[in-house]
């Protein structure tokens, strides 16, 4: 996948992440724009996505401790891989 086009579609805007986690409300949209770019940042240096590890460290460094938080930001990941193809 380009790295460029990473949370895009295919207008060009980024992708809709949910303001808040559905679970506990806490803002996690500036938490995932964050994450993104250091993900980016991973693939730049290394050519490759990130490992689960990298992805847990980066949200622990975010401070996003709760789980339901965490699922917020890595399903929505998951589902822009998914729908890009299409
Ligand atoms: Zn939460």
């Amino acid at each position: 996948m380009v790295p460029g086009l990473r949370g895009r579609n295919h207008t060009g805007d980024s992708m809709i992440i949910p303001v808040r986690c559905f679970s506990c409300g806490r803002v996690i949209a500036s938490d995932y724009i964050r994450f993104t770019e250091a993900c980016t940042k991973i693939i730049n240096e290394t050519g490759r996505e990130p490992k689960g590890d990298e992805k847990a460290k980066i949200l622990d460094d975010l401070g996003v401790k709760r789980y339901c938080c965490r699922r917020m930001i890595l399903s929505h990941k998951d589902l822009i891989d998914e729908v890009m193809p299409y």
